[in-house]
């Protein structure tokens, strides 16, 4: 045994880092991050070495010995697991898994690395070691060896196999020696694609100091912190590939996080065309296989620039200089299990820790991300107009309080779908060749459905919620768990007739198509777009402008840019302000605004028509003026007088179980633990609850919930502990959760 200890991490759901010795053997190929074999229970567990450890205090404790270290170059790089580490701590997860869950699949799953796809090339190649003479006794590698030496050093798997039977085999044992090397090569690597297509050389004014500023961070090579704030079509994609053009410049990597690749085809198109094949795409349709070798990529170095993704904050790309985290405020930048981060706020925390600039982007930058701009934390950069001075939409409201017909026997009755208004204006749009947009954030055809003489809604078997009438489909479905069934005629309490009440997409689709029988409409939404195949081709046939009218739900409000589009409707801005959630406002603006801001991107002016039964509400008065800087005023104001973030920080604990007593009993009890914890009231920490979620029931389960908020992070901790040491005791029915700077409020 050497003197030298390790702390480990091992990749089982356990607190802590443990503590091994290390075998003379291995002391000296030691590295943080290598992947290593460990003893672990009763059997052995896959650990990642974290450094030295410390001779614990107690000297009788027998230490467990590490096995053996599979990698030579750590598979975990430094500043990935400075950041994984740090991840840990902060979401309160064990660390092995976080560093598991981090890694693609092939590294961490045994079988994974067996199965070879078709869509690679395995490559034999012969290292320095290879050396025939030391492999008498061992004719078939020798004669791997002598083969490989004979045609430089390096084979296709497959040749060899023909060439030489048994090759295989040979291989594997040649690996383990350290005679040969696999290498994998993509089978699609080489097709370079047009460089430098499309660049923007004379940019705006505005763009122009941005670009200059991000170019003089980067020189610095320190860590700098951006808020970069553009209206909506200011160009801000432009500055990105600018500033990534100038860390490749310096020779540096850079990451780009995007909230969701299928619906940004735009954006990486634009990365593609630029960077060819310097750029590696990480989305979550990548097979394990095709994930592994991007990872591969970008931890030699040989692809600098990484487009993904949350889960890219983890990707390995090689002195990073240079983050962008593209329309930072969008809500799926937070992963809702298992290791539950903020990967908005991971890209700030690594940009830290490799001395990189980082770049949040947005046209509607989160209350979060501005009140750190105001506070001196972040520069801000700001794209005030339109790329060629093009106006923002006009944006009008219709109000349907005055659309709904008003005799007595229409009263209370929904209103028109499409009111005479926005007919109109659809009318006048697409009789001039123009394509509109039509957003409305309700999957399906109608979104509840009523007895008409009891009153009782149909409602999932295992959820809290009224089930969607999805009439494509000829079933009612939950968008919670997912589950179908068939649509009701009658109620199941009195027999009575049932009504199909609210609107979602489906319906909206139906109308357009029975106004505009001349004129082509699709729906892009979860139902209609269930594929990224499918997602891309509806997107790619609406910008060839096959599509005149285009319907669907928050998908269409991403950053697309269709300038055949001079028409955004919202069909009902309603449906996102009265969730009980403390940021319902804060969505509505941001929601409201981005959709927006698909109309007019090109020469023709755009309009924006909102359908509202609530004209004078915060947000909607807010998007009408184009008032982000008014609406974030208000709403901080409101956010510091309730302390809520950015003023105060948040943990949620989910108590989730079978049977809704017990479930109630311990929620109960790990409040009142929590609660004789609680520091003095001048500490500000407070325990909202517990009580049950807003839904009390998703897929059959109970759920209950407490909040705490405190001034800062370490305030929370303490609280958080006593909710950790109770867990081990908890029946297996029962399950706790913990969500630290919790997004969903559900
Ligand atoms: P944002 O992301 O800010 O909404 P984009 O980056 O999509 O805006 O840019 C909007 C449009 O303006 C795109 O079609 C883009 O190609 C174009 N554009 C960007 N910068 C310039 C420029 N300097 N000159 C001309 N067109 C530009
Ligand atoms: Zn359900």
């Amino acid at each position: 045994m050497s003197s030298l200890l390790a702390s480990v991490a091992v990749g089982r759901p356990v607190r802590g880092e443990f503590t091994y010795s290390v075998p003379e053997a291995l002391a000296s190929k030691l590295r943080p991050g290598q992947r290593i074999v460990v003893p672990f229970g009763r059997g052995k567990a896959l650990g990642f070495y974290l450094g030295e450890a410390a001779r614990p205090p107690d000297p009788s404790v027998q230490l467990k010995a590490i096995i053996d270290v599979l990698d030579d170059e750590p598979a975990v790089a430094k500043d990935v697991l400075q950041l994984l580490r740090f991840a840990a701590e902060h979401y309160r997860y064990p660390l092995g898994e976080a560093i598991r869950a981090a890694m693609p699949p092939g590294l961490t799953q045994q079988q994974a690395q067996k199965q070879a796809r078709p869509d690679v090339q395995r490559f034999v190649v012969a290292t320095p070691m290879a050396d025939p003479a030391a492999l008498l006794r061992a004719p078939a590698q020798a004669a791997v060896i002598q083969y490989l030496l004979a045609v430089g050093g390096r084979a296709e798997i497959e040749e060899l196999a023909h060439a030489i039977p048994g090759a295989r085999e040979s291989v594997k044992k040649l690996v383990s020696r350290g005679f040969v090397q696999i290498e994998e090569v993509p089978i699609e690597a080489g097709v370079k694609e047009g460089l430098q297509h499309g660049r923007h050389e004379r940019l705006t004014p505005e763009q122009d100091v941005a670009v200059a500023e991000l170019a003089r961070a980067l020189d610095a090579g320190e860590f700098r912190p951006y808020l970069l704030h553009g209206v909506t079509g200011s160009g801000k994609t432009e500055v990105y590939l600018q500033a990534m053009e100038h860390v490749l410049r310096l020779g540096k990597g850079g990451l780009i996080l995007v909230p969701e690749i299928a619906l940004t085809p735009q954006l990486v198109g634009r990365f593609r065309s630029r960077f060819g094949t310097s750029v590696a795409v990480l989305h979550s349709a990548l097979k394990d296989r095709e994930r592994l070798l991007h990872w591969q990529a970008l931890r030699k170095g040989d692809v600098r620039i990484a487009v993904g993704v949350r889960s890219a904050i983890w990707a390995p790309v090689r002195d990073l200089g240079l983050i962008v985290v593209d329309e930072e405020h969008d809500p799926s930048f937070k992963q809702e299990d298992k290791l539950r981060y903020q990967a908005r706020d991971l890209a700030v925390v690594r940009a830290r820790l490799c001395g990189a600039t980082v770049v949040l982007g947005s046209a509607t930058p989160s209350l979060e991300t501005l009140e750190n701009a105001r506070r001196g934390r972040y520069s801000k950069l700001e794209l005030r107009s339109r790329v060629d001075d093009r106006p923002m939409p006009a944006v009008h409201i219709v109000d349907l309080r005055r659309e709904r017909p008003r005799t007595p026997e229409t009263a209370g009755t929904e209103p028109p779908v499409l009111s005479t208004p926005l007919l109109a204006a659809m009318e006048e749009t697409l009789g001039k060749g123009q394509q509109v947009i039509l957003f409305l954030n309700r999957r399906g055809h109608s979104t509840f459905l009523l007895c008409e003489v009891c009153g009782t809604a149909v409602r999932c078997r295992s959820c809290d919620v009224s089930v969607t009438h999805h009439q494509s489909m000829r079933k009612v479905m939950c968008h919670y768990c997912g589950e179908g069934g068939p649509v009701p005629e009658r109620c199941a309490e009195c027999n009575g007739t049932i009504l199909k009440l609210g609107v979602g997409t489906e319906r909206v689709e139906e109308e357009v198509a029975a106004h505009f029988p001349n004129h082509s409409v699709a729906r892009l939404d979860r139902d209609a777009a269930s594929s990224a195949e499918r997602l891309t081709e509806l997107l790619a046939s609406f910008a060839r402008r096959e599509i005149d009218v285009l319907v669907g739900t928050q998908m269409v409000a991403k950053g697309h840019d269709f300038p055949g589009v001079t028409l955004v409707c919202v069909v009902m801005a309603d449906t996102s302000l009265s969730i009980p959630d403390f940021r319902a406002a804060e969505r509505t603006f941001h929601l409201l605004t981005q959709v927006a801001g698909r109309a007019g991107r090109g020469r023709d002016p755009g309009r924006v028509l909102v359908q509202t039964y609530n004209p004078d509400s915060e947000p909607i008065r807010r998007v009408v003026a184009h008032d982000y800087d008014g609406f974030s005023d208000t709403e901080l104001r409101w956010r510091r007088a309730l302390a809520y973030p950015p003023f105060t920080r948040m943990a949620a604990v989910r108590v989730e179980g079978d049977h809704p007593e017990q479930t109630a009993r311990i929620a109960q009890d790990l409040g009142q633990r929590v609660a004789r914890r609680m520091p003095p009231a001048s500490h500000g920490v407070r325990l909202l609850g517990p009580a049950p979620a807003p839904i009390t029931r998703i897929k059959g389960k109970t759920r209950w919930q407490l909040m705490l908020k405190g001034p800062t992070h370490a305030s929370l901790g303490p609280l958080l502990s006593e909710i950790e040491a109770r867990l081990p005791e908890l029946p297996s029915a029962v399950k706790v959760v913990i969500d630290v700077d919790p997004t969903a409020m559900l």
